[in-house]
């Protein structure tokens, strides 16, 4: 993945932080070093976001069987909105945006919104292939995870 996969904003942030705790700073680190991390399973591979037991045997004990991977960072998009209301006022100069759950290769869903120059318009668009972009904010110093659609 070439770093024309990354966006640095200056723009200070105003917007609700991300809300990093024990459970989810190793993914937040991996952002800041452009990896996209899944919560994975050691004994079967299934990928989980955010972290999450396995399924498949859930008796086993949590933190020995799981860890944190590098994912592609590729999906498809699941669901998407447009907004055209902010429900924080940070939003309102981004308006109208996409907000999107993303089905990443690995499996799990996750929501971000979208940037680029392509948007969805319909659901017909429902299945288009996207791929991670990492925004980094280095005066807040975290870096947040937006996708765009690829050909
Ligand atoms: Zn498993």
């Amino acid at each position: 993945m070439s770093e024309s996969n990354v966006i640095v904003s200056n723009e200070p942030w105003k917007k609700p932080l991300p809300n990093i705790d024990k459970d989810n700073e190793e993914f937040y680190e991996g952002l800041k070093q452009h990896k996209f991390l899944v919560w994975r399973c050691k004994t079967c591979g299934a990928s989980y976001w955010p972290k999450a037991y396995c399924i498949n045997h859930e008796n086993e004990p949590f933190a020995a069987n799981m860890e944190w991977a590098p994912a592609s960072g590729r999906g498809k998009i699941f669901a998407f909105n447009r907004h055209h209301m902010a429900f924080h006022p940070a939003f309102k100069d981004e308006l109208p945006y996409v907000y999107a759950l993303i089905e990443l290769d690995e499996g799990p869903l996750v929501s971000s919104t979208l940037v680029g120059a392509k948007m969805p318009k319909d659901v017909y668009d429902v299945g288009q292939k996207v791929e991670v972009v990492y925004e980094d904010h280095p005066a807040e110093g975290f870096t947040l995870p937006r996708f765009r659609i690829v050909d």
